[in-house]
């Protein structure tokens, strides 16, 4: 009987690999087949079968088998496949999934906690079976990558995300928790699908909406304590901004798709100066996209470039040099003292909507977030006529409209900058705002580019580009193993900068001489060691480090936490 329960067990399952001693001891006898193989081998057997399926989705389907089947073999698989698996359990491959959610559902693989469950939400949560959880993922299914409203079925991101937690950043898959919270859709073909798993109504809003996440971030801290990290994914902006700023004051909560986000593409582009040289208060910045992401990115920028800004000054009162940039000398003294110039520094960044640039007789009409990049100037309507006008050094693309970024932009920017920066990070590829091909032909090569979704190196007059991409996965495992191992109750920017720097440190000259600013994944869970232990760092310098006392080595604390998926002996 226990040895039929083992078998079903997937946290404890090992399938063909339990030795004849376990057999023996766990009642495995005669439930198995004679053959004893290892897990190396079986790991190669399920690469084998899943290079066999020629449609993506049915990879997918696998993966989530196997991890229903034998968790250890699952992660074992992904750690080692990661370049090959990371678009199969997370972008693009994902978002096929969760609009076929309902299709291929079959066992609930997190928690859904709806409408229905209005008043009982601690009940739902303590139904759940693990009781030490450090990670929540939880989305509301609005804004499921570049896929819109997905309702219920937006389940398969937080399911993806936690995967990456445990393969990339060594959390305990018992450690982790995906949530959906159903509040209705808006998407009109789900709801009329026969298959849909989530509630059948229009999305409440308004105070309906806010009462169930108000009771929902209640009860986790009342079932898990100050120290669970829930991290909002696909929120739509309308909710995004506003649930992280108000959540912020009164739990661990972390926004991927604003701060994490950000914290990647600074990483990148500090990588890029170090390439090209120059400091990140003499570039000046465009973006095409005021959203989540890019607004993101550009506050994150400008906290950075605020610090900079103070060390040089600093520096330059003990060495009486002139600064260069955004101050003026005769502040230095008044500014050392008082707070930091993030406002100044706002004013180097520049942002293109939907309707032209922010600008500040447009103010009144902005969504908040905007706000901040509303300077002074003329209307402008096209992308092309702010790129003529402002002269970015630094090109973003944060619109989701893909081919915006079109040869004349891109000529521009080369026209003016001996080494544009170009980044066009709309996913999934058909939304770029260019190709790596047209970033770097267009360009005549002297482009830096970094993409959301991956594009193939590119040839151009002999020489081979590689073109980085700017996954969000370079951070959040890292950061959110450096908030649990150092027991932080807080997130606060600083430790986002933390991870951004010790990112862009991983990226090599060798990387940079194919013109590469992001590291390879191949080596991704030291890179998460060396993230979670900065960030670890900062929350304990910021006093926000629970966990006591202080490692004295970091990295070798973060690297000693981390989750391995080996076999364990049974005996
Ligand atoms: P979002 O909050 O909806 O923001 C989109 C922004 O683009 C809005 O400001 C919108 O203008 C603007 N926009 C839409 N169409 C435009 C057009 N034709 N011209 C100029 N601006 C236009 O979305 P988000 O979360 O920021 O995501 C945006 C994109 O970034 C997505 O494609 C996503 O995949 C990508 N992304 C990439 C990464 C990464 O590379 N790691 C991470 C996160 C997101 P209005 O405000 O006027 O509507
Ligand atoms: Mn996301």
């Amino acid at each position: 009987n226990s040895g039929h329960q083992l078998l079903r067990d997937p946290r404890h399952n090992k399938g063909l690999a339990f030795s004849e001693a376990e057999r023996d001891a766990h009642y495995l006898r005669g439930l198995l087949p004679p053959a004893i193989v290892s897990q190396e081998h079986q790991e190669k057997k399920i690469m084998h079968n899943l290079r066999s399926y020629t449609v993506p989705l049915h990879r997918y389907i696998a993966m989530m088998d196997l991890q229903e089947r034998n968790e250890r073999l699952f992660y074992k698989l992904l750690i080692d496949n990661v370049e090959e698996l990371l678009p199969v359990v997370y972008t693009p491959v994902v978002g096929e999934a969760c609009q076929k959610y309902g299709s291929i559902y079959r066992r609930p693989q997190g928690l859904y906690i709806s409408l229905k469950d209005k008043g009982k939400v601690l009940e739902v949560l303590k139904n759940w079976p693990e009781r030490s959880i450090q990670v929540i993922v939880v989305t509301d299914g609005e804004r499921i990558l570049g896929l819109g409203d997905l309702g219920c079925q937006g389940m398969g991101i937080p399911v993806g995300k936690l995967s990456l937690y445990t393969a990339l950043g060594g959390v305990r898959p018992s450690a982790c928790l995906p949530i959906t919270i159903d509040v209705g859709t808006n998407n009109e073909t789900l709801l009329n699908d026969e298959y849909y798993i989530g509630l059948r109504q229009r999305r409440a809003t308004g105070e309906e909406y806010h009462e169930l996440l108000q009771e929902f971030m209640n009860a986790v801290k009342q079932n898990y304590g100050e120290k669970v990290l829930v991290q909002f994914e696909d929120f739509a902006n309308h909710n995004a901004f506003d649930l992280l700023a108000k959540y912020s004051k009164s739990h661990l909560v972390f926004n991927d798709d604003i701060q994490g986000t950000a914290s990647v593409v600074l990483a990148g582009l500090l990588a890029a100066l170090r390439m090209i040289g120059g400091g990140l208060v003499d570039q000046t910045y465009l973006f095409l996209g005021a959203g989540e992401a890019g607004t993101g990115i550009a506050e994150l920028i400008a906290l950075e470039m605020s610090k900079h800004v103070r060390q040089q000054a600093l520096s330059a009162l003990s060495t009486d040099q002139p600064v260069h940039g955004v101050l003026r000398i005769a502040d230095i003294e008044l500014f050392v003292q008082t707070e930091l110039p993030v406002d100044d520094c706002r004013k180097k960044i520049w942002l293109v909507d939907s309707k032209g640039l922010l600008v500040e007789s447009r103010k009144e009409s902005l969504q908040h977030f905007k706000k901040p990049f509303a300077h002074e100037h003329e209307e402008l309507k096209t992308l092309l006529e702010a790129v003529q006008s402002i002269k970015p050094t630094v090109l973003i693309g944060t619109s989701g409209v893909g081919k915006t970024f079109t040869q004349e932009v891109i000529e521009a920017m080369a026209s003016f900058n001996e080494k544009p920066v170009i980044f066009s990070l709309s996913n999934p590829t058909s939304h770029s705002e260019c190709t790596a091909e047209e970033a770097y032909t267009w360009s005549k090569g002297t482009a830096v580019f970094a993409s959301g979704s991956p594009f193939d190196p590119v040839e151009y007059e002999g020489k081979t580009f590689v073109p980085g991409q700017s996954n969000n996965a370079y951070v959040f495992p890292g950061f959110g193993l450096g908030v649990v191992i150092s027991g932080a109750i807080r997130v606060h920017d600083d430790m986002l900068l933390a991870a951004s720097e010790a990112l862009a440190e991983e990226a090599t000259q060798e990387n940079f001489d194919k013109g590469l600013i992001f590291p390879p994944f191949t080596n991704i869970r030291k890179i998460s060691a060396s993230i979670a232990a900065k960030v670890a760092a900062k929350a304990y310098d910021l006093g926000l480090a629970s966990r006591l006392p202080r490692p004295d080595d970091l990295v070798k604390y973060a690297e000693s936490c981390m989750y391995t998926p080996l076999y364990r002996s049974y005996r």
